[in-house]
């Protein structure tokens, strides 16, 4: 076969979340309880009322319609995709591309730097601080001189869980905006988090928000992710997206889940307490445990490798994600936060090998 990829493709690793089965599984980030039982009754109902002959919605206006009414802006400021790496793409498509960068702050979520490659977007690649922080100066600095098309930050940021304070937000935009950039907050944690920057949101403003029902909603495996930005941005992404992307049995599913609000925050709140439970529980151990605002906690074994550790949790049947050969995270790992019962297994199994 003669064909090649493009040469950058051909040189990409790809993105990989390794599984094991395990009896505990805290690696993905995912919800540890399936959604209530009266929502998948309510997405049976809606299996059979879908038109299955007809193409869906186009625009999912109703979806859109009852996100908006959620967050209190207008159904033209919602854009839905399958999952919010495909919203990060879409965005990328329309407001990257060759020619054109995007900037990120390390160590973060790897998808905003590898969907910028794939769309053929240059990488603009700042630092975070050792605490995990951003240095708003050294930011500042690298987009007045970068002047990148798009800026990702991340809050609560995935890998480390730290939420940035809302001065740094402003303070970020503020630069961004002078740059003629756009700043795209990944907010795949948000409700796990004390604050948010949509009410940075309007028409006028080079803000987006993203959010995604894989965490908060327990519900990766459908697959479904919005923004929230000015209309005339989102008008733009639907120029990029796949026409019908959105199939009528998922915007269904997306609607029914936002019958249950208050069973989703419930469950929130039980894994924002079942994390500050593990953080402190952990600060009692040598490990170095960094302050989080999402459904994880990121820690460092002072005295042992943290490869080792994650091996010797794995043969206790506890898979979490091992990030200690991920640049800036030596020796680090990140501990999903899931049940109680979970939590204790893998208190247990940690104290165990640190013993
Ligand atoms: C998990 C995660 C997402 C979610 O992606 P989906 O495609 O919606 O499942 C987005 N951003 C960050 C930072 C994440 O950790």
């Amino acid at each position: 076969m003669k064909i090649r990829p493009r040469d950058d493709i051909a040189l990409m690793a790809g993105y990989h979340s390794p599984q094991l089965d395990v009896a505990v599984r805290l690696n993905t980030n995912e919800s540890p309880l399936p959604p209530p039982a009266a929502f998948t009754d309510a997405v049976a109902a809606a299996t059979r009322s879908v038109v299955w002959n007809r193409y869906p919605d186009r625009q999912a206006a109703e979806l859109r319609g009852r996100i908006a009414a959620r967050h209190g802006v207008t159904a033209e400021q919602v854009f839905a995709a399958n999952g919010s790496n495909e919203v990060l793409q879409c965005l990328l498509l329309a407001y990257g591309g060759p020619g054109r960068s995007a900037a990120v702050f390390e160590p973060t979520y790897a998808l905003h730097s590898h969907l910028a490659r794939v769309t053929g977007t240059a990488v603009v690649e700042g630092e975070r601080d050792d605490d995990f922080t951003l240095d708003l100066v050294a930011a500042t600095t690298l987009i007045d001189s970068a002047r990148p098309a798009v800026t990702f930050l991340c809050s609560p940021n995935n890998p480390s869980g730290t939420v940035a304070p809302r001065a740094t937000v402003a303070s970020l935009l503020d630069a961004v905006r002078s740059a003629g950039g756009l700043l795209c907050v990944d907010e795949a944690y948000a409700e796990f988090a004390p604050h948010s920057a949509l009410e940075l949101v309007d028409d006028e403003t080079p803000v987006v928000v993203t959010r995604t029902y894989s965490k908060t909603w327990a519900m990766a495996g459908a697959r479904l992710g919005y923004l929230i930005g000015p209309a005339r941005l989102v008008a733009e992404l639907e120029k990029v997206a796949l026409p019908y992307h959105l199939d009528a049995l998922k915007q269904a599913v997306g609607l029914a889940a936002l019958d249950y609000v208050d069973e989703m925050q419930a469950r929130v709140d039980a894994i924002v307490a079942e994390r500050n439970r593990l953080s402190d529980r952990l600060g009692g151990l040598p490990v170095e445990v960094w302050p989080s605002g999402a459904n994880f906690v990121l820690i460092r074994p002072l005295s042992l490798d943290g490869a080792d550790v994650w091996q010797q949790l794995v043969d206790r049947s506890v898979l979490v994600r091992n990030c200690s050969t991920w640049p800036r995270l030596k020796g680090c790992l990140r501990v999903t936060v899931g049940t109680p019962e979970e939590g204790d297994r893998f208190l247990a199994a940690l104290e165990e090998i640190l013993a």
